[in-house]
């Protein structure tokens, strides 16, 4: 049988119709109009008034530190229980993590986040708050803290594109938001990313640090370092392609997410990500933690039968790269991370597929 992976690419249809109109006119890179298309869906779809289609998610959270005037020495409070793209950028500026644990919803913990906040070295000048697995935080209270703080807040919504809190889009409430259309992301240019702010000033700054920071002259001319972090015109047909798809995805990955927790009612022993009231997550990946098995062993019978599945994230509190950094932990996303398994959850999945790998599970855990 084919592998089964855990959230392969899903394209629409479209994407090569539209690609052949980007080398139909030549197009190809920098810049040109499905860039423009791109960036404009986005806007239209979070109702954020500025977007910057990137290379990648992690140059986006980047640029959002570059722009917030964050650097060497500065406390960036974060998420720890996340995936390394999401603090990669702290440590390019060489300013300083501060790693906070997650509470029962599984992402960042308002009541620890205070007490970080309390207790850091000095001022933090802001928060890189992730929306794990697609689903959202506690982002009311976690922005209002940072509001009222002074804290900037930026969304790694990298997994969440398409969730939402009191129908507000994930990526939305803080200063700057970013989105990934990494490979295995709910929409995938192969490789991407997206900044979203409604400050127009910090998005052209963004646009132009991305662009080697060449100044405005007809010579080259450069004050300052730069990044090559644009998208290229012929994958952002491909993006285009993919927002037009985006709600079915949602809808998708929420249907693979249900079969699971059918398929397993009346297994003991097993707790699936929340979703916090109020808010409707993308359920990117479907997530469980088990009370009494070794997770690991589940990953072995599964691979056994050529199926993909993974631990949670490691939290950035025990990387090797991190040993030095501070954190507020209270063991909450170290449990998760030993107890956790990220479930194959493709939107192409069939119930079929899913009641295979459900067999899979129960059979191991008998
Ligand atoms: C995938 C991911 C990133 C990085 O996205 P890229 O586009 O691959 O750079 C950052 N943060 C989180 C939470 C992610 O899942």
């Amino acid at each position: 049988m084919d592998r089964l992976f855990l959230s392969p690419p899903h394209m629409s249809g479209k994407e090569q119709a539209y690609i052949a109109e980007v080398f139909a006119s030549n197009y190809i890179a920098p810049i040109g109009e499905f860039l423009d298309r791109f960036e404009s869906l986005i806007c239209e779809y979070t109702g954020v008034r500025h977007a910057l289609a990137l290379s990648s998610a992690t140059a986006g959270l980047h640029l959002a530190l570059r722009v917030l005037g964050i650097g060497e020495g500065d406390y960036v409070l974060a998420s720890t229980f996340t995936f390394i793209g999401s603090v990669d950028a702290i440590l390019y500026e060489r300013a300083k993590p501060l790693f906070v644990d997650s509470d029962e919803s599984w992402n960042l913990s308002p009541a620890l986040l205070r007490e970080a906040i309390a207790t850091a070295p000095q001022k933090p000048k802001a928060l890189i708050l992730t929306h794990l697995y697609g689903q959202m935080a506690q982002i009311d209270e976690i922005a209002s803290i940072c509001k009222a703080e002074g804290i900037y807040l930026i969304e790694d919504a990298a997994e969440s594109l398409g969730a939402s809190f009191g129908g507000q889009k994930s990526g939305t409430f803080g200063d700057i938001g970013v989105y990934s259309f990494n490979g295995n992301k709910i929409l995938t240019t192969s490789g991407g990313g997206m900044l979203i702010s409604d400050h127009a000033d910090w998005i052209s700054r963004a646009r132009f640090l991305a662009t080697q920071a060449k100044e405005p002259c007809i010579y080259y001319e450069h004050r300052e370092i730069g990044y090559n972090y644009r998208m290229s015109n012929l994958l952002a047909a491909v993006g285009v392609a993919q927002m037009e798809v985006l709600e079915e995805r949602v809808m998708q990955k929420r249907a693979v997410f249900d079969w699971y927790r059918e398929a397993l009612r009346d297994v003991d022993g097993i707790t699936w990500m929340p979703e916090i009231s109020g808010s409707r997550g993308n359920r990117w990946l479907t997530t469980l933690t088990f009370d009494a098995i070794d997770p690991i062993r589940i990953i072995d019978a599964l691979e056994a039968e050529n199926i993909e599945c993974r631990p949670l994230w490691k939290p950035m509190h025990l990387q090797p790269l991190f040993e030095d950094a501070l954190s507020v932990t209270d063991g909450t996303s170290q449990r998760l991370f030993e107890k956790g398994l990220c479930l194959p959850s493709g939107s192409a999945m069939q119930k079929k597929d899913v009641e295979r790998v459900c067999g899979i599970i129960r059979g191991t855990m008998r």
